[in-house]
């Protein structure tokens, strides 16, 4: 009975990512969360480059197959506790100021109920 508690609440606990192309869910290791690019960025500081974009997307629906990118599993980061501890990793990277990682976090504390400050 205890354990099929503690099942339920990781369940519920499980953030829902979003392919960008076909707009299912990507689940497990079918996909991940990436961004193409980033480290340039370090190089273009103080210019007016819109920032790096995260992407988030099923293997088969990247249209890029074959270019460098920086990317995450999404089963690596598949609840609010592994997105908090890959973001407190990214914020290490010199290149990850200049990524729309704040969007990530924000598309994902809405659904998670927080209110918009
Ligand atoms: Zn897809």
């Amino acid at each position: 009975m205890q354990a099929r508690f503690l099942r339920q609440s990781e369940e519920a606990g499980k953030l829902t990512w979003t392919c960008d192309v076909c707009r299912l869910p990507v689940e497990g290791d079918d996909g991940c969360v990436d961004v193409l690019d980033a480290d340039t960025y370090t190089h273009n500081e103080g210019n007016a480059r819109r920032p790096a974009r995260w992407r988030v997307l099923h293997d088969a629906c990247d249209p890029t197959t074959g270019k460098f990118s920086y990317w995450i599993s999404v089963d690596r980061i598949d609840t609010p506790a592994k997105l908090l501890a890959w973001t407190a990793h990214l914020m290490k990277k010199p290149w990850f100021s200049h990524t729309t990682w704040d969007s990530i976090l924000g598309t994902h504390a809405e659904a998670l109920g927080a209110p918009h400050v």
